[in-house]
């Protein structure tokens, strides 16, 4: 039985994960650009599931769809794909193959059809399989994210509990390359529980690494109230990194509040005069358009912009109600004049990056380091 797995630039590192995961009971994934027999794999998220969806209806072949837009819409992805991986394919993708090729219907734990879904009574632990094998990929340290943020899909699939890769599993696969890059909610809370910092633990990993190392940067962007003299001295002592990424989000701690982000303005700001101090640059995350966002609150937020864009980079995006989320089903705002106006001079001026009118752009690009 022949399995294929369909190029998607956003999941890339879903398809490094995946094929190591399969490689590990004996499937490899063929990369292809169009559904093959026997069973062609996708990884679809909210924004590229449109591009996808004609294509997966019309395969000639079986289609198994994954990602976080299949987990979150799985009864809507299963009307035209045979199986959907609901969550966390290590387990689950390798064992439906095993099932299809024995003869069975597909119907496991964590897979769902048209005729229903049983959820998978557990989750995976990183340890048990390769970051990945032969398709490069960063390393995921952690998984599982303790905090609640209104727009985000990660503790949806992945749970609020942090689980993390052993040091000595993660220094095997980051070891392999020039450069060691993470995957990671939050860098900064490795070997913790996701909300009380354990820099030892990291500091006991970075040391162990031999080559150049990117801790801290997309994708392992960290949390601003983790940002301090001890967690910056880990990157000026040890890695190779001279910016830090971490997500404020708004200029306005009464939309931080209702996000449920657990961090003030002040944090952020705080830690963005941190970074400076250390030398090293603040790239700092914020989104326009919370649906209870009001004028006050996107000038306040543009307000922030302008001052931390003396002494960082910034990134924006639009809000997306992404499915599955706390705030799914509710639309974006629209940005104030003035809003895209300061944006557009930032950026002109090379002080910001991002989407601030186009909210789908950033699911199709890599933000810089
Ligand atoms: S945005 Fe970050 S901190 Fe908030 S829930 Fe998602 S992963 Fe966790």
């Amino acid at each position: 039985m022949r399995v294929n797995w369909r190029e998607i630039p956003a999941a890339r590192n879903s398809y490094a994960v995946l094929e190591a995961a399969c490689g590990t009971t004996g499937w490899h994934l063929d990369p292809v650009t169009e559904p093959e027999a026997d069973i062609t794999c996708y990884s679809l998220n909210s924004i590229n599931e449109r591009r996808y969806r004609e294509e997966i209806a019309g395969a000639g072949c079986i289609t198994i769809a994954g990602g976080p837009h299949a987990t979150a819409c799985w009864r809507e992805v299963a009307t035209y794909t045979d199986y959907v991986v609901v969550g966390e394919g290590e387990y689950t993708l390798p064992a439906l193959l095993a099932n299809l090729e024995s003869g069975g219907n597909g119907m496991i734990p964590g897979v769902a059809t048209r005729e229903g879904y049983t959820p998978v009574k557990s989750s995976v632990r990183l340890d048990a399989y390769p970051a990945f094998s032969e398709v490069k990929g960063y390393v995921e340290i952690s998984r599982g994210c303790p905090f609640a943020c209104g727009y985000c899909q990660t503790p949806q699939i992945f749970g609020h509990c942090m689980r993390h890769r052993m040091i000595d599993e993660i220094v095997q696969f980051a070891n392999r390359y020039g450069q060691a890059r993470f995957v990671s909610p939050n860098a900064f809370a490795y070997g913790s529980d996701g909300i009380h910092p354990r820099f030892d633990k990291i500091e006991h990993l970075l040391r162990k690494l031999t080559h150049e190392i990117f801790f801290g940067t997309f994708p392992s962007e960290v949390r601003p109230e983790f940002v301090c003299e001890e967690s910056l001295s880990l990157i000026t002592d040890y890695c190779t990194n001279t910016k830090l990424h971490f997500g404020a989000q708004s200029g306005s701690d009464a939309v931080l509040e209702q996000l449920h982000r657990g961090h003030t303005v002040a944090d952020a700001i705080r830690a963005a005069e941190l970074c400076a101090g250390a030398g090293i640059t603040p790239v700092i995350d914020f989104i326009f358009g919370f649906p209870f966002e009001t004028d006050a609150d996107q000038e306040a937020t543009v307000a922030a912009i302008k001052d931390l864009s003396h002494i960082g980079k910034i990134h924006v995006h639009q809000f997306i109600p992404l499915p599955g989320t706390p705030l799914a089903g509710t639309r974006a705002r629209s940005l104030l004049y003035a809003t895209e106006k300061t944006c557009g001079d930032l950026a002109l001026g090379g002080k910001l990056t991002g989407a601030w009118n186009d909210p789908e752009i950033r699911f199709f690009r890599r933000r810089s380091q």
